[in-house]
């Protein structure tokens, strides 16, 4: 006898994870922070390590806290979980079931198609536009009766693309009230445009929006596993019911709260890794690359079918990216040291192009 399936299984593709990098190599494929945890960050956490017999607080309560206060925002409204990924899988659970359909860009997020089909909801692809960016007219025609959810990557992964503030305004407020429009803002400490961080702005404004954060990016915590929503507190509460118990760590919890404290110096090294995404952008452009002008922590090339000849110059070279086969690489952004070995990468490339 065959051992149990779940019908439509089959259907769901597992998460692929950026492709590791060989000792020495630099590993630009997860869109991670270059820089290791900060020394305060380290010892908060180093200071918990002797109460890991003990459940972590499931509410969260000192982190929502501060996240409450920091965005002037109600204590139900804000929800924090495993990653920003576990709160999109919440967010759906709590919104879509077998029937439902939410609607994305793409490319976009690789979550979001899994994480859809696991909900036994339908997935609808909205293609980018001709920019490699969200085309929310063409979004807002996937509406249909039974759509409970939009997810707008804002920076875009893998693109990099922004969407204009006013014209996110002008979507979301033609958005049916009983459709959730979730912003997620995974790379918004990236964005040096003005519409950056519009999303809690629309949540002030509107019932229908949630946004996603993550600790993940910008402030080097991939490895700890959180994030967090601030969504409408109707939607925070069955968030929590559909929320694997004790998903959040002590640790992580308290690695958040650090980091917040640290703001200052997160925010230099946010910086440099803005200054090392565009040298990678110019990098790649003067190489003869089409690269797309990114305000996230990577940079996205559209190489078609010479994707995979740029994947295999950057990894000759030690570099270790995310190819997507026959569309793209995309480069996360990275030290000093780790852009310099993408130009060596192409170091013969530049010369002919410059000859
Ligand atoms: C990386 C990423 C996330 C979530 O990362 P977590 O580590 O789960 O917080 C969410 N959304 C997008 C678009 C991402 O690229």
């Amino acid at each position: 006898m065959p051992l149990p399936t779940r019908p439509g299984l089959d259907a769901v593709p597992a998460y692929r994870q950026g492709r590791s990098a060989p000792a020495g190599a630099s590993k630009l494929s997860s869109n991670e922070s270059p820089h290791p945890p900060l020394p305060s960050v380290v010892d908060a956490v180093t200071a918990r390590l002797a109460t890991l017999h003990r459940y972590p607080d499931m509410s969260a309560a000192a982190l929502r806290e501060r996240l409450a206060a920091r965005y002037d925002v109600d204590l139900s409204e804000v929800t924090v979980g495993a990653g920003s990924v576990e709160i999109a899988a919440q967010l759906i659970h709590a919104v879509a079931g077998a029937g439902d359909e939410v609607v994305f860009a793409w490319r976009s997020f690789e979550a979001y198609p899994s994480l859809v089909r696991i909900a036994g909801a339908t997935p609808v692809p909205v293609p980018l536009d001709a920019h490699h960016a969200h085309d929310l007219d063409a979004m807002l025609a996937a509406i249909t009766p039974r759509t409970r959810l939009i997810f707008v990557c804002n920076p875009n992964n893998p693109t990099g693309t922004v969407v204009d503030a006013d014209e996110l305004e002008r979507f979301v407020a033609a958005v049916p009230h009983d459709v959730l429009v979730v912003i997620d803002e995974a790379y918004v400490h990236f964005d040096r445009t003005e519409s950056r961080g519009a999303g809690i702005e629309l949540f002030r404004r509107h019932p229908h929006v949630a946004v996603l954060h993550t600790f993940s990016k910008a402030y080097g915590l991939a490895g700890l596993r959180i994030g967090y929503a601030i969504a409408p507190a109707a939607v925070a509460e069955n968030q929590r019911k559909v929320a694997v118990p004790f998903g959040v760590t002590d640790l992580a919890q308290t690695a958040a709260l650090a980091s917040l404290d640290a703001e200052d110096e997160l925010a230099t090294r946010i910086d440099e890794v803005v200054a090392q995404r565009d040298r990678l952008h110019d990098v790649l452009t003067a190489a003869g690359w089409p690269a797309v002008r990114s305000q996230a922590n990577f940079v996205w090339v559209p190489a078609g079918d010479r994707t995979a000849e740029l994947e295999r110059l950057l990894q000759e070279g030690g570099v270790v990216a995310r190819a997507f086969p026959g569309e793209g690489v995309r480069i996360s952004s990275g030290s000093v040291e780790d852009i310099d070995r993408v130009e060596s990468a192409l170091e013969t490339e530049l010369a002919e192009v410059n000859a």
